[in-house]
């Protein structure tokens, strides 16, 4: 090939989507399987996105054809100035997909806040670990978590918000998915997402908490485990509550089994599998680092380099090394972004795939309606 059809062959696979950007990396709860827990990161590490460079990052990731963003931390609403940073991405005609929160800032909220939460942000997405006050309580480290985002998700509902919760799957709760759909429904909340704990760090440049494996589930819970998604599956369709279930089902046995070992989830899953996050995706740190994704190390900053730059040339080795069917170690702990990655792999090869492309259509549709 030549190096002119390699660069029409890059750009065509590269289109740059969304960001996903770790507005800071404070929190105020401690759970135990977070590496930004408030008792667990160093005081030097905490650190607010600088405000000062947020519009012209939107400037540049908007004319590099990106359509969104998805805003998380740490606590993003701990940022002293979190909603000036919605208000600018809605200014520049950019949604915010998602804001992932603790749910314990309500206090910090009046009317200007929650009409952004409603016209700018598409679904605040709350973390949940269980419908029971005090198991919630005791997962996040935090007296009064529950109460907290009962009362912000009531409020939220209440000023005409999107709301979703998201749940982390781990050993010891993982039996409360059916009762936290029908909690969560009980809210009105329609979408509940369900995430195995990872083994690995959350974040590519930060250490794994110590032991985190205890939040996995073992092999020998696997039946238990699949029997619980199965009850909270038939519960969701029940009250017409939507979930990523039926995906995730398939490969939560795989993507415990193959935690810790050198085997790949994927691999169980699809025949030459590819990742193709790093080519619509930018991750982008608290202190304007750039991520191809969110377990990898991060390949530069914005202090030392465009945005553009940073995304055309310093993030292509590593999608030169995807492209050719190659991994990372921390791919093998990996979940991130699954459904968008499952519907590429679907998409480039829907004739080997026919059967897949079939039993998941109701699940992409369904994903449709909950944007
Ligand atoms: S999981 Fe979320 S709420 Fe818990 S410590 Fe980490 S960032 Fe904070
Ligand atoms: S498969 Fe690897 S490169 Fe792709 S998102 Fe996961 S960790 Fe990142």
């Amino acid at each position: 090939m030549t190096p002119r059809q390699t660069a029409d062959h890059r750009s065509a696979r590269l289109s740059l989507k969304r960001a996903v950007v770790f507005v800071t990396t404070f929190c105020n709860f401690r759970c135990g399987f977070c590496e930004f827990a408030a008792d667990r990161l160093p005081r030097e590490r905490k650190i607010h996105f600088p405000f000062d460079r947020w519009e012209g990052f939107l400037r540049e990731f908007k004319a590099l054809g990106g359509r969104e963003v998805y805003l998380t931390g740490g606590e993003p609403l701990m940022h002293p100035r979190f909603w000036e940073m919605v208000e600018l991405a809605q200014r520049h005609g950019l949604p915010v997909h998602r804001v992932t929160t603790n749910g314990s800032m309500r206090a910090q909220m009046g009317a200007g806040e929650f009409r952004l939460a409603r016209e700018a942000v598409r679904a605040m997405q709350v973390s949940v670990d269980s419908p029971r006050a005090e198991e919630h309580d005791a997962s996040r480290g935090f007296t009064g978590a529950m109460e907290r985002l009962t009362e912000f998700i009531g409020a939220l509902r209440a000023e005409g918000a999107q709301v979703h919760i998201s749940n982390v799957l781990t050993r010891d709760l993982f039996r409360r998915s059916a009762e936290l759909v029908e909690w969560a429904h009980g809210l009105g909340v329609r979408h509940v997402n369900f995430q195995p704990c990872n083994w690995e760090s959350n974040y590519g440049d930060y250490d794994a908490v110590e032991d985190k494996e205890r939040f996995a589930v073992p092999d020998e819970e696997m039946d238990s485990l699949e029997i619980a998604l199965h009850e909270a599956h038939r519960v969701a369709r029940h009250h017409a509550v939507s979930t990523n279930l039926p995906l995730l089902r398939r490969w939560v046995r795989a993507f415990f089994e193959c935690q810790g070992t050198g085997e790949f989830f994927h691999d169980r899953l699809f025949a030459r599998f590819r990742c193709y996050v790093p080519h619509e995706t930018v991750y982008v740190g608290s202190a304007g680092e750039i991520f191809p994704c969110t377990l990898l190390r991060h390949v530069g900053t914005l202090a030392e380099g465009s945005l553009s730059d940073l995304w055309r040339d310093a993030m292509q080795p590593v999608r030169d090394h995807l492209d050719r069917g190659r991994f990372f170690r921390e791919c093998q702990s990996c979940y991130c972004d699954f459904p968008a990655n499952v519907r590429k792999n679907l998409q480039r090869h829907p004739l080997r795939h026919a059967g897949k492309v079939l039993s998941l259509l109701p699940y992409y549709m369904g994903r449709l309606r909950t944007h």
